[in-house]
């Protein structure tokens, strides 16, 4: 028996958050004893790229180099999955909670009878039963969710697995699958970045500014420091709200949610609907002038300062790394 991991990739590269995935999958195979780790892989992605999954814990790479599954379509990623998980003989599907996650893993559930389980943060309990711990309510609780069907889906949330790196190498072997066409039955034909390189859902690093940011003339000093860390750039609601940002930088509750390993507020006070979006986040780096703002209560890391004097000094100090 083995554990089955789709890998997502973005233009050639193996996304952290499936390295994760794959990470959790050694963990569990190794808590309960049930065999090997194989990934799976569509589309065009390096044999390099593939084989470096083995150093989160893969021993092996399926490989479905069919050019046609680049796109992320969700009904053929659906089905090939599907089958690959047949041809492995798994009974455990893992992967990272995402959007193409999401969409292919509730497909996924059909077609396998399975059981999903969402936004996991921790190995299943499986000494009286199996019991999976998730988080709900964009991660202000959690629940013990039992599982009973035989095969199961588990949806791993990001940040919430510590990336295993050991330098081992996975075997890549190149599987061709019958795909019928009828899967293919939406192509992108073309897309329009709406944002700079790094997408804001994807971000590792992300620096937001509120309105103690004082207006739109003053971004460049967010921007700066955002170039300096390679971070994508967010806001809080009101920011977007009167146009002094594009709608799809808001983060929050009623906007984008993120889960980057740093999160830099600046100048945000840390509303509940802000944090709702950030909360995820590994670490959380608060600037503010107040300090009973009440953000600094969830930040890891605060400065009490203007931040017209302190992000300057801040960027300075990362070029200077
Ligand atoms: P403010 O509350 O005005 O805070 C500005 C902060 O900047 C203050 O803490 C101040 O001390 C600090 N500051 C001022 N000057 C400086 C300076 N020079 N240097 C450093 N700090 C300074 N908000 C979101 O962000 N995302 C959402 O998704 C969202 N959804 C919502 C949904 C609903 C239904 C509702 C009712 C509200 C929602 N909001 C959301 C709004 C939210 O309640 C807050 O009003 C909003 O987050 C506040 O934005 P802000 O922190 O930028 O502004």
């Amino acid at each position: 028996m083995s554990i089955l991991v789709y890998i997502e990739q973005a233009e050639g590269s193996v996304k952290k958050t499936s390295l994760e995935a794959v990470s959790f999958a050694r963990a569990l195979s190794d808590k309960t004893n049930c065999g090997e780790v194989v990934a799976v892989a569509l589309g065009t992605v390096s044999d390099a790229e593939l084989s470096n999954v083995g150093t989160a814990g893969a021993s092996k790479v399926f490989h479905v180099a069919d050019s046609k599954l680049d796109d992320g379509v969700i009904q053929a990623h659906a089905e090939a999955v599907a089958q690959a998980y047949q041809k492995v003989g798994a009974k455990t599907l893992i992967l990272a909670k995402s959007s193409l996650g999401d969409a292919v893993a509730a497909r996924l559930a059909i077609k396998l009878d399975a059981a999903l389980v969402s936004n996991v943060v921790e190995l299943p309990e499986t000494a009286n039963g199996y019991v999976v711990k998730r988080s709900i309510y964009t991660g202000k609780a959690f629940a013990q969710t039992s599982v009973t069907k035989e095969n199961k889906i588990l949806a791993i949330k990001k940040n919430a697995v510590d990336l295993k790196t050991d330098g081992a190498k996975a075997s890549v072997e190149k599987v061709s699958l019958q795909i019928a066409d009828t899967n293919f039955a939406t192509k992108i034909t073309s897309t329009d970045k709406t944002t700079g390189e790094i997408l804001l859902p994807e971000a590792d690093i992300v620096v937001s500014g509120g309105r103690g940011m004082k207006g739109p003339e003053n971004w460049g000093m967010i921007e700066d420091l955002a170039k300096e860390l390679g971070a994508a750039t967010g806001c809080s609601k009101p920011v977007s709200d009167i146009g002094w940002r594009p709608h799809h930088e808001h983060v929050g509750q009623t906007g984008v949610k993120v889960a980057p390993t740093l999160y830099i507020a600046v100048g945000i006070s840390g509303a509940i609907q802000h944090l709702a979006g950030v909360n995820s986040s590994k670490f959380i780096v608060v600037i503010n002038k107040d300090p009973e703002a009440p953000f600094f209560k969830a930040a890891d890391y605060g400065i009490v300062g203007d931040a017209f004097e302190v992000l300057p000094k801040l960027t300075e100090a990362v070029k200077a790394i």
